[in-house]
């Protein structure tokens, strides 16, 4: 979409980190656990192997070479009404994700002169 918009080059900016997965440290393995940092529990930290605290690994931009690129925004974890930065060279686009599960993944462009404001939670 970004890249639709923005050429080759393009990259997604989010407003808010999202966990791309868990690194156990003891077992040396990583699992993808694509949610918003704010849903993952104690117990999702916890190694289902071995019991030892994960590290979570964390994102918070898309670009031409993410691995994420074939989920919707929704699979991501990005909540309605966030807003999204689209960056290539020095062009830039802003959308807002439009409120309502119907409208998730379809962001619309945002208005010109609009202040982004970006509220935290
Ligand atoms: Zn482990």
């Amino acid at each position: 979409m970004a890249q639709l918009e923005l050429g080759a080059g393009a990259r997604i900016e989010l407003v808010r980190e999202l966990l791309w997965g868990l690194d156990c440290l003891e077992c040396g393995t990583f699992r993808v656990l694509l949610r918003p940092l704010s849903a993952v529990t104690e117990r999702d930290g916890e190694c289902p192997d071995c019991g030892a605290r994960r590290a979570p690994r964390l994102f918070h931009a898309l670009g031409e070479s993410s691995p994420f690129l074939d989920r919707t925004l929704s699979e991501l974890g990005v909540p309605e009404g966030d807003v999204l930065l689209g960056r290539a060279g020095e062009r830039r686009a802003a959308w807002q994700l439009a409120g309502g599960p119907a409208a998730m993944g379809r962001p619309k462009p945002a208005p010109r002169d609009s202040q982004l404001a970006v509220t935290n939670g």
